[in-house]
């Protein structure tokens, strides 16, 4: 997507080489009408696929799956929590995810009433990095007896691991951007 690669050049900050940090539209304020273009994209990257539901995780997850709601007829939007809480019901669908950016594990939940069986499950997320974060929902998508139709990614970081585990997992992967490399502060792009 090119309007997103130029987006990630004027606007993306690089932290090491493997850090891209995209805060001004994405991962903290938000641009809602370049989120819509991403929304629209990743509807006709997925077109002609029968989804109920889209999943994603909180926090960032869940602008880019709202807005990207819209485009695939208003289809209710699902975040797994991250943070234990006295509101979530008990009765739930958990997984661990192993956290690239804050290097520990942590546990995933949706309660058992939103993600049913037999549904068509899209997982959207901002980032694919290892792959840790997407194998966990689809975790919760296989407890629940549902479908993942595939995975959308918004910044896929190629010189990760995360497609070729998702591969191996015979998981259609839609990335908007991919990049080969991040180096001396700069972005590749694939
Ligand atoms: P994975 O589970 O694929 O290893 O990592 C994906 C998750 O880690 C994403 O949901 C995202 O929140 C975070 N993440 C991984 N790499 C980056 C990065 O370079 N920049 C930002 N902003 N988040 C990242």
């Amino acid at each position: 997507m090119e309007k997103l690669k130029q987006k990630i050049l004027t606007e993306g900050r690089v932290s090491g080489d493997d850090i891209l940090k995209v805060d001004s539209f994405l991962n903290h304020q938000l641009d809602v009408a370049f989120l819509n273009e991403i929304g629209k994209e990743f509807a006709k990257r997925f077109e002609g696929k029968k989804i109920d539901k889209i999943l994603t995780i909180e926090a960032s997850g869940i602008a880019i799956a709202s807005i990207a709601s819209q485009h695939f007829g208003n289809v209710p939007v699902v975040f797994a929590k991250k943070v234990e809480s006295k509101n979530l019901d008990k009765d739930v669908y958990e997984a661990q995810v192993y956290s690239f950016t804050k290097a520990k594990n942590y546990t995933i939940r949706v309660s058992k009433k939103y993600l049913n069986e037999g549904e068509n499950i899209l997982v959207l997320d901002d980032f694919l990095a290892n792959g840790r974060a997407a194998i966990g929902l689809n975790e919760l998508v296989e407890q629940a007896g549902a479908n993942l139709v595939g995975v959308g990614i918004v910044i896929e970081k190629g010189f990760q691991e995360g497609a070729k585990l998702l591969e191996s997992k015979n998981i259609n992967l839609q990335s908007l951007v991919v990049l080969d490399s991040i180096k001396d502060g700069k972005v590749n792009f694939r």
